[in-house]
Parts: C-alpha cells; structure tokens; sequence
C-alpha cells in the first residue's frame, strides 16, 4: 500500500513537471503569437512614420541641391532656412558673407626670446607686476624683432594695467597700434583689437565712457568692414565682447545713438549667430571628413540641432559640400505632431537613430525601452534607422513575466507539497514496521513471561502431587515459590490488561483524595520481603502528610512497575531509595537505583509501548516494554507528569509528579 503511495507520488511529480513544461511551452507560444500580431501593427504603423519623415528629409535634400541654383542666380536667397556650402578647403562659399581667416596666426618666436620672457611672464602670473613692466620695458628695449616687440609692448601695457597704472597702460597699449599695426599674440590673436578693446576698457574704466563707446562701435565696424585681419573665430569672440561694452555703456539712456547702436548690434548679431553655425557646421565637417568629401548624404546630431550634408556638384565651384541646420526642437515638434496626427501612435514612441547610433530626434522619452521594430527605410540617408517601440509589447512582457513567477511558484508549491506527503508517508511506513517488530517482540516475550512462572509453579505443583514434599519447612518454601510467581504473573497480566484499556481509551479511573504517602509505603511493603529476599534495600524517605486526588490502584501500579524496573535494570547494585515529597504545586515520588542507567537518546523512547532498549541486561532481564508506557498513561489521567533523570552505569531515578490543585488541572512543567 505504501510502496503503491510513493510509487504515486513519483508519478504526481512527473506529471506536475510535465503539466509545467507545457504550460510554459502553451505560455511562451501564446506570448510568441501575440508579440508577432503587435509586430506586424507597429510595421503598419512604422510605414506611415517612415513616409512623414521620408518627405521632412525630402526636403532637406532638395534645399541642399538647390544650393547650387542659389550661388548662381537661379534661385532666390530664402534666410528662412540654414544652409551652407563649403569648398574641399572649407571656406564658406555659402551664405555670401565675406569670410574672415580661416586659420589662427601663430607668430614665430626666437628661443632665445622666450628664454628671456617667460620668466618675466611668470613673475607677472604671481602678482609681481611692478618688476614684470620694468622687465619687459629692459626686454623690449634690446629686441629686435618686430613681432617680438609687438608682443613686449602689449604685455608691458597688460602688466602696468594690472599695477593700477592706467595712464601707462593705455599709452603702451596705443604705442603698439600706432607701431605695430599687424601684430600677433603667441596664440595667434591679432594684438591690435586686442590692444583697442583693452584701451576702450581702460576709457570706460576712467571716465571717459563717450569716447569708449563710440571706439567700440568704430572698432566693431572695422572689423565688420574687415579692416582688421582676423580669423572667423576672433571675429565672433570680439564682437560678443564690443557688444557687452556697447550695452553696458548704452543700458538707460536714450536717443538716436542708442537707436543707431541697436540697429547696429541686430545686424552684427545675426550675421554673428549665422557665422557661429557655419563654424561649427565647418569644423564638424571638418574633423569627419578631412578630406573635404562625404559619400551620400548624412544626418548628424549637432547640441540641440539636425545638421543634414551632402557632397553636390556646382557649376562654378566643381564638387562643394551642401549643408542644412534645422532646429532640432522645431523639427522634432513638427514631426511628432505630424505622426500623432494620423492617430496610429498612442501606443507607440518612435526615435531615429543615425550611422553612429546618434538620436536624432524622437517623438517620446526613451530610456529604458528597445525598439518593439527596427528598419532602414530606403532613400533615407546611409545607416540611418527609424525605431519604433509599442507599449503593448512592454505590457506583454510584463504580465508573461508575471505568470511566469506565477507558475513557478506554483509548480514550487505542488512540488513542496508532494515532497512533505512522500517524507510523511516513507516515516509512518518505517514507523509501522517498527511497531510489527516490537509487537512480535511483545508476544514473543509475553509468551515466554507466561511460560517461566507457569513451569516453577507446575515443578512445585508436581512435588506436592507426587508427595515428595517432606516437611513444612520444605512446603512453605514450595508455596511461597508459587505465592511469588503468581505474583508475578498477576502482574505482567494487569500490566497487559491496563495497556489495552489505556490504549482504546477504555480504562476508568476512579480519584478520590488519599493520603499519597500511605499509598506508597503500602505498595513498597506488599514487595519489600521480595526484594529483601533476593538482597535488595529500599530505603525510604516518605511524608506522610500529603493528601491529593489520585486513583489508588492505579498509583499503586505505577510504583510497582517502577519498583520493579529498579530492580531488573540494578546490575550489580542492590540499593534502592524511594522519596515522596512535596513542592506549593505537586508532590514527587522519586525511585532511584544505581544500576545501569539509559543513555541520553533513548530517555524519550522507553515510555512508548513495546520499547525495550536493546542490549545485553535487557536481553537478559524479564520484562514486555509495557512497564514505563503504563506509568505516562496513569500520570498523564491524574494531569500529572512522569520524568526521568538518569546516566549511564551510574543509575536512574524515576520521578511522578502528581498536581496537588488537581481540582483546578493544572499542569506543570
Ligand atoms: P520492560 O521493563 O518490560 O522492558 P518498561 O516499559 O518498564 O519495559 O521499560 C522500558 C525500557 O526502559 C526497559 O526495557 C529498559 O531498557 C529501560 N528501563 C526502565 N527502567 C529502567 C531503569 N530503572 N534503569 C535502566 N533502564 C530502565
């Protein structure tokens, strides 16, 4: 039956394994079918995104290759739109502004120069700027170069600027103008609107803020009527500059100067803004293509704008680079609201990616989601890629994940519940095969029980029957032969009699409240002449003073069976003690040996049925393994609890603890 159960359990297992494995296998299938049909949607829809963006890039490359109409009078100027056209040198040949250099101007300086000035430089650095002018004005008066004395004049004007000597510096400064009109800085800036720009400071400085700023507007004008030579780059840095001087000095006045400067300022300013992007439309050009050629036509992701560039042909200039700029927030507005506009996408986010995996634009955030689709279409520009995301498909992932868990843990539970049920089922098995041998042991011993006391007393019977029996000192001996293993007998038949009861709950007790102390010394006086006779002491410590509800029999019972064991199981010892005390709580009988004890482990065991420790005294000694389980059974009816202490060779004791409130039942420890 048992070995069928687990033969069951096994095929349980499997089958929830099997179920499972399916399960998943239908689950993943099902997710599989779904995200194909989501797919498929996000490609309709992907086509429609590609058509809008198709024509927005359309047209970016016909403003591109129209740049070529525009250079040559075919077409007309539109400032609307952004575009530039670089020859292979990348000098802008589009818009038709004039263009300022395209390098910086770095001066050669003599060794033997810098040998000399670099120390004065660093003494200027670290405040010293007194020695620092004195140094320069020494330097400057034994060079000969003329760069390398435009360089000491303007830092001669810097240092004594920096002393506080504005006088000085201002006339070092116009010294340098007036001398070296075409002067460069180490780092190739050009000293004279340096030198303009510092005097002008100076004059703002010292009062004379008139004449600061109409400089600044003439200096600004220059340099607009490129009078000055300069390079792109010092051309925006110094007119950002003039302006800021120019406001400051304008700030709350009024008048037609005011008006001029303003109008001024506007146009400076978008040719300024126009002249900043070609630089950095040139220099991104640039550094990708240093050769001066893209292939195709590109997109690239340039701070917050579209830079779109393509390699066109031009009558006049041969093979030019065509550049548009579109404002990447504009565009993207434009082209989210545009695809919203079809009403495909409240499900979908869609983002453009170039060749270096740069996002160009896209219509929602997109952080932490892949693209659900992903395609080039075709006529976009090289590597360029449109990725569309559909919430739906996070959604499928996120509830397949989440039965996913659901399955495990179920799969988890069934598994675990299986397993308890096979553990329950293999311990009852091992216990039940424990108790078929303890019972053959019990009947094998009970029969044998029987058989010794039945034969001493059938010899004894014989003798009086055949009349061997010669004397009175020789019958008595005869009876009390008799008298002891009736005795017995008596109770091993009690014994098995009261463990039937007890077990099928059967037994009635009857409590009354006796004096406990009576009890015990009258069941310890019924067995004293035994034990005496085969060499046994039973020492006694008794208070005769406690009264509690028990059931006289049956404690009766419990101290012979104990009585009994102390006598079976005392080895070599013949010393015996029975106690009877009492506590607030509960009295405690106490029946000590000093035989041969019980080990740790198996203290617990020998109060159930049958159990017998297995070793050689045991083996020796009479006895069905009903004794102790009896005890428990009667001291468990009077609420009470049966505890054993004992060691190994050295002795036991047995102690009954009977409650003394029994009325109020209560148990104790
Ligand atoms: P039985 O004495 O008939 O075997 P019991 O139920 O009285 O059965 O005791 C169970 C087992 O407990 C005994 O077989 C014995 O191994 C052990 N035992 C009981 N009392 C003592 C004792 N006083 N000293 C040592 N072992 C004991």
């Amino acid at each position: 039956m048992r070995k069928k159960l687990i033969i069951l359990n096994i095929i349980l297992i499997l089958a929830a394994i099997c179920l499972s494995y399916f399960g998943f296998k239908t689950a993943n299938l099902q997710k599989m079918e779904m995200a194909e049909e989501i797919k498929k949607q996000t490609l309709t829809s992907g086509k429609t995104v590609s058509e809008i963006i198709g024509t927005a890039l359309d047209d970016v490359e016909k403003d591109i290759s129209g740049i070529p109409d525009i250079l040559n009078g075919r077409e007309k100027f539109n400032s609307d739109k952004i575009l530039f056209a670089f020859d292979s040198k990348f000098n802008v040949i589009y818009p038709g502004f004039r263009t300022y250099r395209n390098e910086l101007k770095i001066p050669g300086l003599s060794p033997d120069f810098l040998g000399k000035f670099n120390p004065i430089e660093e003494m200027e650095i670290k405040g010293d700027f007194e020695t620092a002018a004195a140094s320069y004005e020494n330097l400057l008066k034994e060079t000969e170069s003329p760069n390398e004395k435009a360089i000491l004049q303007f830092v001669l004007g810097r240092s004594l600027r920096k002393k506080g000597d504005i006088k000085g510096a201002l006339s070092a400064y116009r010294e340098l103008i007036s001398q070296f009109p075409d002067s460069f800085s180490p780092d190739g800036l050009n000293l004279n609107i340096i030198s303009h720009y510092e005097i002008i400071r100076l004059q703002e400085k010292s009062g004379g803020s008139k004449d600061a700023a109409s400089d600044a507007v003439s200096l600004l004008q220059d340099m607009q009527n490129f009078k000055a030579d300069i390079s792109e780059e010092e051309s925006v840095y110094f007119s950002k500059l003039l302006f800021d001087v120019i406001a400051s000095l304008t700030t709350g006045k009024e008048g037609e100067k005011k008006n001029e400067l303003e109008k001024l300022r506007d146009t400076v300013q978008k040719k300024n803004e126009l002249r900043e992007k070609s630089i950095l439309v040139k220099n991104t050009l640039r550094e990708k293509y240093p050769e001066g050629r893209q292939n195709g036509f590109c997109i690239k992701k340039l701070d917050n704008d579209i830079l779109f560039f393509k390699t066109i042909e031009d009558e006049k200039y041969g093979k030019i680079s065509g550049a548009e700029l579109r404002l990447g927030n504009t565009m993207e507005r434009d082209m989210t609201e545009k695809i919203q506009a079809t009403g495909l996408f409240i499900d979908i986010v869609c983002w453009v990616t170039n060749k270096e995996n740069e996002v160009i634009f896209q219509t929602d955030k997109i952080e932490s989601i892949s693209p659900t689709v992903s395609s080039s279409p075709p006529g976009w520009p090289d590597g360029t890629t449109l990725n569309l995301h559909n919430t739906k498909m996070k959604n499928l992932e996120d509830s397949s994940r989440k039965r996913m868990i659901m399955n495990i843990a179920m799969v988890g539970i069934l598994f675990f519940i299986i397993m308890l049920s096979s553990i329950l089922n293999l311990k009852m098995t091992m216990k039940e095969i424990e108790l078929s041998k303890m019972k053959t042991n019990f009947i094998s011993s009970v029969s044998h029980e029987i058989r010794l006391p039945l034969s001493t007393i059938k010899t004894a019977n014989e003798m009086f029957v055949s009349g061997k029996v010669k004397d009175d000192s020789q019958a008595r001996k005869y009876y009390e032969y008799i008298d002891s293993e009736v005795g017995r007998l008596e109770q091993l038949i009690n014994n098995v009699l009261d463990f039937s009861r007890s077990d099928a709950g059967r037994k009635k007790y009857h409590f009354k409240e006796e004096n406990l102390g009576n009890i015990v010394n009258e069941s310890v006086g019924s067995v004293q002449a035994l034990f005496e006779k085969e060499g046994f002491s039973i020492g006694k410590n008794i208070d005769g003073n406690i009264r509690a509800r028990v059931d006289e029999k049956s404690v009766r019972q419990a101290v012979l069976n104990l009585l009994d064991n102390a006598k079976k199981y005392s080895g070599e010892s013949r010393i015996i003690k029975v106690n009877l005390s009492r506590t607030d709580e509960y009295a405690s009988l106490d029946i000590t040996d000093n035989g041969i004890g019980i080990e740790k482990d198996k203290t617990d065991k020998i109060f159930d049925a049958f159990y017998r420790v297995e070793d050689e005294m045991t083996r020796k000694t009479k006895g069905v393994g009903l004794g102790l389980s009896i005890v428990k059974h009667i001291m468990d009816a009077h609420g009470g609890k049966v505890r054993v202490v004992s060691e190994k060779d050295k002795g036991s004791t047995f102690s009954l603890l009977f409650p003394l409130d029994f009325n109020n039942k209560k148990t104790f420890i």
